[in-house]
């Protein structure tokens, strides 16, 4: 919008300039208007002094020459006097009065304002009450002058004098010196102005337009320095400044450089990262779902698939069979050649497998030596025929360390809806129909009904372990434990056996489990507990001092009545804390850890020893064993027992022994069934050992007749002696 006049001024009034000029103009105003007055003050006194002198002398001058022609009552005379003082430009009136105040002549100027009012009103009859009104005027001077003769008093004369004329004489010379006055003061008003704006304003208005040029973020240009003085070291100041900012400007720019670089490599690590993870999360997910070893589909991967199949084929009212596969001498194969080998069966198996089956169709490893085939379509008479390519394509021998060998696979098959409509039921029945075949070297065996677990024969065998404690068919068997520093028999392990009536041997691998689920491990666990511990005082009481191991299964450590029975029995039998060792395996011990520690810590509390058993089959760490309370690792045996042969299981058993002494542990080897892995152990610093080697497991009688020589210094090689 265009700037209207009147707002420029106003805007140059406010200005630094304006302001300037208005103050000067207003002192330079304030003192010359007051010289002014003071000179038209000193002018009207001047002029008044002249006026009543010049008035004095006109007096004077008629009351001398008067007298005459008052004497002689000339009249004409008077009057001629009167009218030659009256040619006086001020002189407004004069009057000759007689002593008794009557008018003898007078001259009143009609010309004068006062004169012609005080006529208007009076009329010139009366002159004395004209005068007196004349005189009643504020610039009318009046004096007053006797006229004598010889000291007598002829009258007086009286004249008036106007201040008019020297009023306006003031008055003008009062106007010319205010108008020359203002000339000076508009002329030094701009001389000041000019010499104020290049000396102050300048610099001033420089700095401004530096200020904005700044506030652009232009820096390039300095304002000159015109001066040394105040504004001069300003500017040298500012100049300064910009310097300053250019610097700190210029260490801006290279740090916005800095962080935009960095945030680009920031990025670039970003997107590598995002790619690395990506990559990782696929193999974890490969990890997650594939088995490490044969890089096959693992266990939850195998669950999902089989879940997924069998919604499918609810859908498309389809079958679907499984098949469970275990490898029969597999234990065998890794026993006599070794893990690695074993190792190498797996992956091959997996890929004769693979071979054999469709895109559609699913193979696993579900772990161990157990394989799961899902066949997605598959009846039961096609699975039959699949069973059979799969027992062809294991036929051919394995190539395992130079040796060929050949391995026959036991097949369990279920199918849906036949014997299942879940993951769960199916799984389970293949599994049953498995071991149904692995007991009758079928090869394969399709789920039946009758050969389940669940089924009355099972349940029969249950009913009848119930009733084997009482029939007293079940029996405790010892199996001697050496101390390998002296070769002296110190304790012994109490083993169970079964003695069916019918059925003869059953090995407590199988018994056991099923008692483990039905609950009968409960009453079980106390009928070992009271039979190893009434031994342990017989013999205690014969003057042996041995301790007394126990195998405890996970269901007795999740019993929270365990240690307040065990502490009763311990009474019962006088036995010595230290000399019952529980053993718990190493399984028992990392599948449920917050309770079970909970029993152990209360057991070891009670004073007795905790031994870890089949230390290594698991995958239980030294580190973990720390923060138990235990007192002891019992070595696995299928370590011990290939120690000789595989130097693997050498340095596992020799690593053990020495991490478990590093935290104050004691080792007992179980399995030593020779010569030469005694000797071995005995060189590796093992404190006990256990196996046929040194002992069968055998009945207590057997053990006493075993434990009267060992004390009558028979060493246990002499001791040997064979059981069942
Ligand atoms: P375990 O606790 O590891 O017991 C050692 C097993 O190794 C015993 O088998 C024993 O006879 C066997 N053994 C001993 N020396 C040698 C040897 O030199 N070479 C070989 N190859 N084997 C040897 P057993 O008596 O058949 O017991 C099997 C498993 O049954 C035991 O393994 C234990 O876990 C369980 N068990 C036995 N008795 C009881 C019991 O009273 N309660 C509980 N809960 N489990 C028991
Ligand atoms: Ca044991
Ligand atoms: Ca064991």
């Amino acid at each position: 919008m265009p700037s209207t006049p009147k707002r420029s001024t106003r805007k140059w009034l406010t200005s630094l300039g304006g302001k300037f000029v208005l103050l000067v103009a207003s002192i330079l105003a304030i003192t010359m208007g007051t010289s002014a007055i003071i000179n038209y003050r000193a002018d009207t006194q001047e002029f008044l002094q002249h006026l009543a002198a010049k008035g004095k002398l006109l007096g004077n001058f008629i009351a001398r020459i008067s007298p005459d022609a008052i004497l002689s009552y000339d009249f004409v005379t008077l009057d001629d006097y009167i009218r030659d003082v009256t040619r006086e430009p001020d002189l407004v009136y004069a009057v000759i009065i007689s002593p008794d105040g009557a008018n003898m002549t007078s001259y009143l100027d009609e010309q004068d304002s006062h004169v012609a009012d005080a006529i208007k009103t009076l009329g010139t009859k009366h002159v004395m009450a004209v005068i007196a009104q004349i005189n009643s005027k504020r610039d009318i001077i009046p004096l007053n002058f006797p006229i004598v003769f010889d000291s007598d008093k002829l009258g007086s004369v009286t004249i008036g004098l106007t201040r008019q004329r020297i009023d306006q004489l003031a008055t003008r010379e009062l106007m010319t010196q205010l108008l020359s006055n203002s000339f000076i003061i508009l002329f030094l008003g701009i001389c000041i102005y000019i010499v104020f704006r290049h000396n102050a304003l300048r610099p001033i208005y420089q700095l401004i337009t530096g200020s904005e040029r700044i506030a652009q973020g232009a820096l390039e240009q300095e304002v000159p320095v015109y001066s040394s003085d105040e504004l001069g070291s300003l500017t040298a100041s500012f100049n300064n400044m910009i310097k300053k900012l250019k610097a700190t400007g210029a260490e801006k720019d290279h740090a916005m450089l800095e962080l935009r670089e960095l945030n680009r490599t920031l990025e670039s690590r970003v997107v590598d990262r995002t790619h690395e993870l990506a990559a990782l999360n696929v193999q974890l997910e490969h990890l997650a779902l594939q088995d490490a070893l044969t890089g096959l589909p693992n266990r939850s991967l195998l669950l999902d698939r089989l879940e997924h199949g069998i919604s499918i084929a609810k859908r498309e009212a389809r079958p679907l069979a499984v098949m469970m596969l275990d490898l029969d001498r597999f234990k065998e194969v890794n026993d006599t050649l070794g893990h690695h080998a074993g190792d190498q069966l797996l992956q091959e198996v997996g890929r004769r497998l693979c071979g054999l089956l469709r895109d559609s169709d699913s193979v696993g490893r579900l772990g161990g030596d157990e394989f799961l085939i899902i066949l997605p379509g598959v009846g039961i008479e096609n699975s039959i025929l699949v069973a059979e390519k799969v027992q062809s394509a294991l036929e051919a021998p394995f190539v395992l360390e130079y040796t060929n060998i050949s391995i026959a696979a036991s097949t369990g098959i279920a199918v849906y809806p036949t014997h299942g409509d879940d993951n769960t039921t199916l799984l389970k029945r293949a599994d049953v129909a498995m071991y149904v075949a692995k007991q009758n070297r079928h090869g394969y065996f399709v789920y039946e009904p009758s050969q389940d677990t669940h089924t009355p024969n099972r349940l029969a065998l249950m009913g009848e372990l119930r009733s084997a404690i009482e029939n007293n068919e079940l029996e405790l068997y010892y199996q001697p434990q050496i101390d390998l520093s002296d070769g002296r028999i110190v304790g012994v392990e109490a083993l169970a056996r079964w003695r069916h009536a019918e059925k003869g041997f059953i090995p407590p691998d199988e018994f056991i489990p099923l008692m483990e689920q039905t609950g009968l491990i409960k009453p079980f666990a106390l009928w070992v507990l009271d039979t190893a511990l009434q031994q342990w005082a017989q013999w205690a009481d014969a003057g042996m001092r041995l301790t007394m191991a126990v195998n405890l299964s996970m269901r007795n450590l999740q019993d929270p009545q365990l240690p307040s029975q065990l502490s009763a029995l311990l009474k019962k039998w006088h036995t010595t804390r230290e000399s019952l060792v529980v053993e718990i395996t190493e399984s028992a011990v990392m599948s449920d850890a917050a309770s079970v520690m909970d029993i152990l810590r209360k057991l070891n509390s009670m004073g007795l020893q905790l031994s870890i058993d089949d230390f290594g089959s698991g995958y239980s760490s030294l580190n973990y064993l720390k923060k138990l309370p235990v007192n002891e690792v019992k070595i696995d045996r299928s370590f011990i027992t290939d120690m000789a042969t595989d130097k693997d299981d050498a340095v596992i058993v020799r690593s053990t022994i020495e991490l478990a002494h590093n935290l104050g542990l004691q080792v007992v080897a179980e399995g030593v069934e020779n010569a030469e892995t005694l000797a071995t152990l005995e060189a590796l610093g093992c404190d006990f050992a256990q196996g046929y080697h040194i002992g069968h497991p055998l009945p207590a009688e057997q053990i006493s007749q075993l434990l009267s020589e060992s004390e009558s210094g028979v060493t246990f090689e002499k001791a040997r002696v064979c059981g069942p």
